[in-house]
């Protein structure tokens, strides 16, 4: 194998992989980087012949398993009848209506209309073009602010890292006149002394004071992933979903999910907002699992009648890339929601993802691992130099990245992110390798104790 892999690659391309700068230097003075060049179920294989657990499913995406033939065969066969064809004006194509319609019927109450995109943070930016052209329609111009979190993950376009948590853009410009962060809802580390019940009434009372602060009829809409993925797989506390969109639905603010993450079976559901979190969204943002990540491809799907207001008379929602709706990668969806519907993986998650889950809290009996968290097939795992004060390890420690070069030694990829380390992997792992991850896990941080 004859690569040219520049570390810089690692800066340039891949700032989603690593996010602390004290990490990317690490990165980039070791030259370290694997090259992964086969997959099989849920394993990889790199250029040295390391076969390892793909304990982060590619990138939080491939649920259903690597090199499904299923999936596979359905983009040659619909490459073999229609390569492209766009969705734009009055065309359309087999596969996107038909996906259009799948998801129509997965997704909540009357969330039946889908904007096709190609990546999570474009799914996004959509669902806001979606809500200012609505307010628009209705006469509401001045109603355009978007309510985000802090430890939020929406993308990397403009607005998207506007929206996601400010952490993630030190240094850089973006667009975030139309942004305001909302306090973070990490009960561990934010709530102090408070009950998790107390920390819940703190999180409205911010969402109330930032509404009175800018007036309802200036903020379109809030922005929420059921669990913040990137910012640290960050679980609200209990209700959080259903009364901060009780607030927002009464001062006429939209409640819109970013489920790049959350949906297709990682949480035991084809969609968490309504299945887990009991909150009935007006859009939900999907991508990643919905093609577990065979294509590029992602889904905004609203309302009928979000979707009424800026298509109805004289309206005409002018937004759209070449590839909305890729033939291929709408295959690529129809195959996988069809495999995991017949293989039911979002029903084995409940129990597997359950063990999972299970086996990892295990680790907080390491003195250094503050907390585990997260649900299913969505963990972090939050290192701390002291236990009792919570102090964190300092960033030139690399606590995570270490954690995880054990991990990988011992066969297992999971992602370091600063003093957290994530797991995602894919949702077909059987038993015995799920107490393999745990395993290596536990002698990973053993190894650095
Ligand atoms: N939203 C969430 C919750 C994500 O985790 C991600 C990516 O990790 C995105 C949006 C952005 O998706 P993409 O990288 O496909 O643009």
């Amino acid at each position: 194998l004859d690569l040219d892999i520049s570390t810089d690659g690692v800066l340039t391309a891949d700032t989603n992989l690593v996010q602390s700068w004290a990490d990317l230097n690490a990165l980039k003075q070791s030259g370290a980087r694997t090259v992964i060049v086969s997959a099989e179920g849920a394993m990889v294989r790199d250029s040295e012949g390391n076969e390892l657990i793909d304990g982060i499913g590619g990138l939080w995406c491939v649920n259903a398993g690597h090199r499904r033939t299923e999936i596979i065969d359905a983009i040659k066969e619909q490459l073999d009848t229609l390569d492209f064809y766009s969705t734009f004006y009055n065309f359309t194509h087999p596969a996107a209506a038909a996906l259009a319609v799948k998801l129509a019927e997965l997704a909540p109450g009357t969330l039946n209309k889908v904007h096709f995109g190609n990546s999570g943070s474009v799914a996004n930016e959509t669902a806001i073009r979606i809500l200012h052209h609505y307010y628009n329609r209705l006469g509401q111009p001045q109603k355009k602010r978007i309510l985000s979190r802090h430890g939020a993950y929406h993308g990397s376009t403009n607005l998207a890292v506007a929206m996601t948590t400010p952490g993630y853009s030190e240094g850089w410009d973006k667009s975030g006149e139309l942004v305001h962060h909302l306090r973070c809802p990490h009960h561990w580390r934010e709530g102090g002394e408070m009950t998790e019940a107390e920390f819940l009434g703190v999180l409205k009372q911010d969402l109330l004071d930032t509404i009175q602060h800018y007036g309802a009829e200036t903020i379109a809409c809030m922005i929420a992933e059921p669990i913040m993925g990137a910012g640290g797989v960050i679980v609200p506390p209990e209700g959080y979903h259903t009364e901060m969109a009780a607030i927002c639905r009464a001062h006429d603010i939209k409640y819109v999910t970013d489920e790049v993450v959350t949906a297709f079976g990682r949480l035991g559901h084809f969609f968490a907002s309504k299945d887990v979190f009991g909150v009935q969204p007006d859009i939900i943002n999907t991508a990643k699992g919905l093609t577990s990540g065979y294509q590029p491809l992602s889904a905004t799907i609203m309302s009928d009648e979000i979707h009424e207001v800026i298509s109805g008379p004289g309206g005409m929602f002018f937004h759209g890339m070449t590839y909305s709706g890729h033939p291929a990668a709408a295959a690529a969806g129809l195959a996988n929601i069809a495999l995991m519907e017949r293989e039911q993986i979002p029903e084995r998650v409940r129990t597997s993802g359950k063990r999972f889950e299970a086996l990892l809290r295990q680790l907080e009996e390491f003195d250094i691992v503050g907390e585990v968290r997260g649900s299913h097939f969505m963990i972090g795992i939050e290192f701390v130099k002291d236990k009792a004060t919570k102090a964190p390890f300092a960033p030139e420690e690399l606590i995570g990245l270490r954690v995880a070069r054990e991990a990988q030694k011992r066969g297992l990829i999971a992602r370091p992110l600063g003093n957290i380390l994530i797991l995602s992997p894919t949702l077909i792992m059987d038993d015995a390798m799920i107490d393999r991850v745990a395993d290596i896990l536990r002698e990973s941080i053993a190894a650095l104790q």
